[in-house]
């Protein structure tokens, strides 16, 4: 059975349904970034493994410096040195200091380390004059105050972020448990269609780029796929379906164009010669509405219009999350942030719009949104320069400049804010 026109949440929701991560593997830390945690994660070691100084300068005890001032330094005798990668050989004993670098292990005896910059330095060899007591007490990192042996550091589910190869790698965890990269086919349609070695007849006005061919496989690869691009399938139902045999194997299946309504669009049609099925078509939204969705090969198959914005818009909206969720992501939707409408907007149809818009911060931190000019679901530019979608329902045929509205984040880096120094 196949459901029509739901709204774009609905619709969503009607694909991610059921929708498992993939097994996982092994892989080295090196190629672990982006990747989600399959298993969580057991530290072996606890860390700091030992008590150690956070500032570089003298362990003491801190009974031994209370009421210390610039007018009335204390003295103690310093016993040793510790530098980092060391360990001191003497418990430091009342009246005793050990000159101690960051991280070194502080010696027993000693509760404290006073900076270096509350002394006179050990100006004095043997001895150091302390000049402030505001340390005593302080600047000890005990041992296991960030991680314990036996317990889980990083849970399963965690995207792995710059912090968490970290994390790992201090834990000796050189080979994380992660899920499979999801292995996205990317089919495109249409007879005018031609890649990049064609470019000739593009130039002599006979043909235009596949674009989707490329922006799509980019969007795959960014959202944490591999995509596996498969070319440009012809307006022909035999020649399509022949294309879209290679998808089988992959875990997702991607095309664009074909799958409205004209005289040539084969792509539903031919989903269902090769076994599959097609669940859902057509969404409440523009751009984007002929858009396809159901199952192929026994994985999720997506038919994304082929017009290149409506292409990467429904990328975005449907395909992404789908993406993520199999990649093993747990929040697999982009954040939607509250703007300011910057200018008065019209609405051509009462759909659910996502308007490409450059969003600027103000000072009083709020985001202002401004379209990035004409919207026409061909202009690929539009959607080169936004920082993301501006989202507004079409049950109003207008919007006011000053109203509040959603809208998706496309990354978290915003274009349209960029400032230089100076
Ligand atoms: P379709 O969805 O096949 O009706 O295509 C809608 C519009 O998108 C047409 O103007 C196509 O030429 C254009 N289009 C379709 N596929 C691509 C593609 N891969 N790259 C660039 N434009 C495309
Ligand atoms: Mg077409």
């Amino acid at each position: 059975m196949t459901v029509t026109r739901l709204g774009v949440a609905d619709a969503s929701r009607h694909m991610l349904a059921g929708v498992e991560p993939l097994p996982g593997e092994e892989v080295t830390l090196e190629r672990a970034l982006g990747r989600v945690l399959a298993r969580d994660v057991v530290s072996t070691i606890t860390l700091p493994p030992w008590n150690n100084a956070s500032m570089d300068g003298f362990a003491l005890r801190g009974a031994d410096v209370a009421g210390a001032s610039a007018e009335r330094p204390v003295r103690l005798r310093v016993v040793e040195t510790i530098a980092a990668g060391r360990r001191g050989t003497r418990d430091v004993g009342p009246g005793e200091a050990t000159r101690i670098m960051t991280g070194a292990p502080v010696p027993p005896g000693a509760d404290s380390v006073v900076r270096v910059e509350d002394t006179d330095g050990g100006a004095d060899p043997g001895t150091v004059m302390v000049r402030d007591d505001r340390d005593a007490g302080r600047n000890v990192r005990a041992r296991g105050e960030d991680i314990r042996a036996d317990s889980v550091v990083l849970t399963a589910g965690t995207a792995i972020a710059a912090a968490h190869v970290g994390v790992l790698s201090s834990v000796g965890c050189a080979a994380p448990f992660v899920h499979r990269r999801p292995r996205v086919a990317v089919l495109a349609t249409g007879d005018e269609l031609v890649p990049l070695e064609r470019f000739a007849e593009v130039q002599a006005g006979e043909r235009i780029v596949s674009s989707n061919s490329y922006s799509l496989a980019a969007a795959v690869e960014a959202a944490g796929g591999e995509p596996v691009p498969l070319g440009i399938a012809p307006d022909d139902p035999g020649a399509l379906a022949h294309c879209l045999r290679r998808a089988d194997g992959c875990d997702m299946v991607l095309t664009s164009g074909g799958v409205s309504v004209g005289d040539f669009d084969y792509t539903r049609a031919v989903v269902g010669t090769l076994g599959g099925e097609l669940s859902l078509w057509r969404v409440r939204m523009r751009p984007g509405a002929p858009l396809g969705f159901g199952r192929l090969f026994s994985v999720p198959w997506l038919g994304l219009p082929g017009n290149p914005v409506s292409a990467l818009v429904t990328f975005e909206l449907f395909a992404r999350p789908l993406l993520r969720v199999l990649a093993g992501h747990r929040c697999p939707h982009r954040p939607t942030v509250q703007v300011v409408l910057g200018q008065n907007v019209e609405l051509a149809a009462p759909l659910t719009h996502y308007l490409r818009a450059v969003f600027a911060v103000e000072e009083d931190g709020r985001l202002v949104a401004t379209l990035t000019g004409a919207q026409s679901s061909g202009m690929l530019t539009s959607m080169a320069l936004a920082d993301g979608l501006l989202v507004l329902p079409g049950d109003r045929a207008s919007y006011a400049a000053g109203t509040l509205a959603s809208a998706v984040m496309l990354d978290g880096d915003l274009k349209g804010s960029v400032r230089f120094p100076g």
